[in-house]
């Protein structure tokens, strides 16, 4: 399967400048940080309530620790998120954040407004090793995992963007969270499910697992540890209907192929009507768009309590597949319809700021690749 293994683990630790990002540890994690520094259990339920609750970034706007005590956090510890390096918005009203990290790489997360809810994009890796035909994300080299303070991270710079703090409980602008950034969630499992846990939490951002859905394009070994710890909702990019097409266009499908990919979602917890897997199918004119497909697929996915999202395919330079068109998009939604299972069809947004499915890829590298091609000129140009 190639370079899907290829993924670097590392992510980078959890100080900054030399303190400790509270920002991503668990409870534990903080109670067991403050022992250090001889401050007993219950700081960390406060230190949690401000950081996730109100959204503060400096110690000393905690008022009901002492001055001390916000002092000696001061010294030792930082509330950190990645910085904006860019903010785009669209004519949509979609956002999109070039966000950089310690190291400097950066990620990008988008943000789409909608009349009933708010839904955060959210990336969880540098790039993807996944390499699936259609998706611009897929061609950008570096990868890297995220760690949990960058993940979490993504979600506290969305609601600060917004000025939603403190968290509400009703009538969120951050209503909802997709794990359908950049990178393949379940390639980072461990960070994305303790980032998911944090934002989960009741004291804290308190999003219910039901306004979580987790994208992934099948690492089926992870699905079913998905369902048990997180049970969170579950769409998979699924592309195409037979194997021989998906292992080209979603190139994972050589390891885990179509069967072994909807038996595990057979086998996912809580799936029911009322909790939905998602099926994604990106649109490609003359790929695998025609009514035979649309009808192979509602037979696959018999039995499964399942939607099926079609997204048109967003183009991007140089990307080797089009659109499908209107009419063939409707037929297919049709066919899926008449066997019972909705069918939207996701309208892009975004698209003027790259911010679609697919699109996304990180501003910087492409800068610093002009910037290259610029000096290599500039280089041959003083040769001759
Ligand atoms: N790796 C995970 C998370 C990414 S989700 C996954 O594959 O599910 C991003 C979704 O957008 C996926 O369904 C992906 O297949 C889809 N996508 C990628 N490129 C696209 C494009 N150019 N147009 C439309 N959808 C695209």
């Amino acid at each position: 399967m190639g370079t899907a293994t290829h993924a670097i683990q590392f992510a980078p630790p959890a100080t900054v400048n030399g303190k400790i990002n509270l920002v991503g540890l668990s409870r534990p994690e903080i109670i067991t940080a403050l022992k250090d520094y001889s401050l007993p259990g219950f700081r960390a339920k406060q230190l949690w309530h401000w950081i996730y609750h109100h959204g503060v970034i400096h110690f000393e706007q905690m008022n009901n620790l002492s001055k001390d005590v916000r002092y000696l956090l001061d010294q030792h510890f930082v509330i950190s998120r990645p910085s904006v390096s860019r903010s785009l918005h669209s004519t949509d009203n979609t956002r999109k954040w070039l966000l950089k990290m310690v190291d400097g790489q950066e990620i990008e997360s988008v943000y789409i407004p909608e009349e009933d809810r708010g839904t955060l994009c959210v990336s969880s890796q540098v790039g993807c090793t996944l390499t699936c035909k259609f998706c611009h994300t897929g061609t950008q080299r570096l990868v890297r995992n995220l760690s949990t303070a960058e993940i979490v991270g993504q979600v506290l710079n969305a609601r600060d963007q917004l000025g939603e703090w403190p968290s509400p409980q009703d009538g969120r602008l951050l209503s909802n969270i997709v794990m359908m950034g950049m990178g393949e969630p379940l390639y980072n499992y461990d960070n994305v499910a303790k980032a998911l846990t944090i934002v989960m939490d009741g004291e804290g951002i308190s999003l219910s697992r039901r306004r979580i859905t987790l994208s992934t394009a099948g690492v089926v070994p992870m699905i079913e540890r998905c369902g048990a710890e997180l049970n969170v909702n579950l769409a998979i990019s699924l592309h195409a209907v037979h194997n021989e097409l998906r292992d080209y266009l979603v190139p994972i499908n050589k390891k885990y192929p179509i069967e072994d990919l909807l038996q595990a979602c057979r086998n996912y917890p809580g799936a029911s009507n009322a909790r939905r897997i998602t099926f994604e199918y990106v649109m490609l004119k003359d790929v695998n768009d025609s009514t035979a497909e649309a009808k192979e697929l509602v037979r696959l996915i018999r039995g499964i309590p399942a939607k099926v999202n079609l997204i048109p395919f967003n183009p991007w330079p140089g990307a080797p597949f089009e659109r499908s068109s209107d009419e063939s998009i409707r037929k297919f939604s049709q066919i899926v319809l008449d066997a019972g299972y909705a069918s939207p069809i996701r309208t892009p947004r975004g698209e003027d700021i790259m911010a679609a499915c697919g699109q996304l890829k990180s501003d910087s590298i492409r800068q610093r690749r002009e910037q290259q091609v610029v000096s290599a000129i500039a280089a041959a140009i003083n040769q001759s």
